[in-house]
């Protein structure tokens, strides 16, 4: 039975890597989602910018015109106060003269205030570019780094159910019992099918296995299922398998863009 259980194991670190693999496949979507939020952020700073240098330069044509147009109406209002004919025309046209006087003075104010939003636009705006731009490369690395930490992980996912397949498939030659006691449990327990026991622990579920139990485990005669979690048991500090004991949650795995294939297990 030692051998069928080297099987087990060999079968759970292949379950491990699709874990593992599954994981990078459900993380890469929101990966790729905040770095677009990221870019789109970006995007929308500089064009609030752009377009508040467009609105604020037009707006400065039109005051620009509007002044022209006091500046010809103060003309005629200075040339009319001189042919003024009598005291209640020549008050009127002077009147007309301090609203022409009140309303250029309103628009060049805010000419000039527009004038130093204009400057504060002009220099705001090539760092916003700068930073679009740099959230658009990256975006664009992230994305390539995505892809291809996908298209690895599917091929792992691919490799380790062949491997599996295959598994199970030597197992079943001599022990068909037990490959299908492992295909079952690996149905019910989502891929962690196995349990470590160490110095009497289960390692997945942390029970203190019956005394007579970890006997027979230790004796390694039959398949045996921990009597709290389920799983398939077997004796981690065998001196069959190097100890120390596999840990009972592979760590999860970072999909680091750099690697070339995910490991098996570690350092093994
Ligand atoms: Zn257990």
């Amino acid at each position: 039975m030692l051998e069928v259980i080297a099987k087990f194991i060999e079968l759970q670190q292949l379950e491990d890597e699709i874990l593992a693999n599954t994981r990078i496949l459900e993380e890469s979507p929101q990966r790729l989602a905040e770095s677009m939020e990221g870019l789109e952020a970006a995007r929308a700073e500089r064009d609030v910018l752009a377009s508040g240098l467009a609105e604020t330069r037009s707006r400065i044509r039109e005051l620009e015109l509007d002044l022209l147009k006091l500046k010809e109406l103060k003309e005629g209002n200075r040339v009319r106060i001189t042919k003024a004919t009598d005291d209640k025309s020549y008050k009127a046209i002077l009147k007309e003269g301090d609203v022409i006087k009140q309303r250029t003075s309103e628009k060049e104010d805010e000419s000039l205030n527009l004038m130093g939003e204009l400057e504060r636009i002009q220099e705001a705006l090539p760092a916003a570019e700068g930073r679009f731009q740099e959230n658009e490369a990256a975006h664009r690395a992230i994305k390539a780094a995505v892809t291809a930490a996908v298209r690895r992980a599917e091929e792992a996912v691919a490799s380790a159910r062949r491997h599996i397949t295959d598994i199970l498939a030597s197992i079943a030659s001599d022990h068909p019992a037990a490959a299908e006691q492992y295909a079952a449990s690996s149905k019910i327990h989502h891929g962690k099918v196995l349990a470590p026991v160490s110095k009497g622990t289960c390692m997945a579920c942390r029970l203190r296995i019956p005394p007579q139990l970890f006997n027979d485990l230790q004796a390694s005669q039959k398949i045996l299922l921990c009597p709290s979690c389920a799983r398939i048991m077997y004796w981690a500090d065998h001196p069959s398998w190097a100890s120390p004991a596999p840990p009972a949650e592979a760590p999860p795995e970072e999909p680091a863009p750099k690697r070339k294939k995910p490991r098996r297990s570690a350092g093994a």
